[in-house]
């Protein structure tokens, strides 16, 4: 049994432009336009912006520029074309379950406890028991009662599934009764899909002082992720160091 105190997100995917598509857009129409950015998820941003009003080579020059305006204008929903893939471990059960509540803009899919043994999984142990050695000592004592209990559960439902002559189906009836004692502490991993207006919602409410230590982690984790890569989308955060040492992230341009 393992104890994992930090999250882990790992960008997979991005998206890219069509050169190609685009600059037959632009011909079919009699325009020539191109931006300054060869970021995919803002130059995808700035065209869907500006065939709103046909303003190819009209009006503000740069995709920053162009973008702060959207952010400005609270034209939300030209962020929802950019899109990121990313894979988060290291993550309780409790945080996804808050996770998974983001419904507009988001995609999950996520480790099934039905399918996957979890007889050597791991726990994810909040840093103010961690930073206590008898609320520790509980919190420990209590994992492996419920994890034991886990193992010697899906051997009784084994025996109890005897009948079932599919072994694939026989582990999944086991595995799915058994899992009903495995605490929210155990680790999970999900693969997460969301546009930018999703994830710029997602980082306000919960890189807020008011949400989970976990969740606020990974929502601090993603935006620094997305300051790197779309800094027009995501720069006008700033991530400020609370006196406990956990982190927030704060705009002027919310809810847009
Ligand atoms: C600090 C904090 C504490 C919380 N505590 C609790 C709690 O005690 N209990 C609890 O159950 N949840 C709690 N939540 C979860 C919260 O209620 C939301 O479910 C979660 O934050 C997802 O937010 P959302 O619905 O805005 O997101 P999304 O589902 O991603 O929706 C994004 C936006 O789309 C719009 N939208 C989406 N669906 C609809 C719809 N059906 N109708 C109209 N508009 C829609 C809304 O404008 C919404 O804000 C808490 C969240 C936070 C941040």
């Amino acid at each position: 049994m393992k104890i994992v105190r930090e999250p882990r997100v790992y960008l997979v995917g991005r998206q890219h432009t069509d050169a190609d598509g685009l600059e037959r857009f632009l011909t079919d129409h009699g325009l020539s336009w191109t931006t300054d950015t060869e970021v995919g998820a803002e130059t995808l941003c700035e065209t869907a912006g500006r065939v709103c009003y046909m303003s190819f080579g009209k009006g503000r020059k740069t995709n920053r520029e162009y973008l702060r305006h959207i952010l400005e204008s609270a034209h939300g929903s030209v962020l929802e074309h950019a899109t990121w893939n990313f894979i988060i471990t290291g993550v309780s059960r409790s945080f996804t379950h808050e996770l998974v509540r983001h419904r507009a803009g988001f995609g999950y899919s996520q480790l099934s406890q039905r399918y996957v043994d979890e007889s050597t999984a791991d726990f994810v142990e909040p840093d103010a028991i961690a930073a206590d050695p008898e609320l520790h000592a509980i919190w420990e004592e209590s994992i492996r009662q419920s994890h034991a209990a886990y193992c010697r559960l899906v051997e009784g439902l084994a025996r109890h599934y005897a009948a079932e002559p599919d072994p694939t189906q026989r582990r999944k009836l086991a595995r799915q009764a058994a899992r009903s004692v495995l605490p929210n502490a155990t680790e999970t991993k999900i693969f997460v899909t969301a546009n930018a207006r999703a994830l710029r919602h997602f980082v306000e409410s919960r890189g807020h002082e008011f949400a989970d230590i976990e969740i606020r982690r990974v929502a601090i984790a993603l935006l620094r992720i997305l300051q790197r890569e779309a800094p027009g989308l995501f720069g006008d955060y700033t991530i400020v160091a609370l006196p406990d040492g956990t982190e927030v992230a704060r705009t002027e341009y919310r809810k847009v």
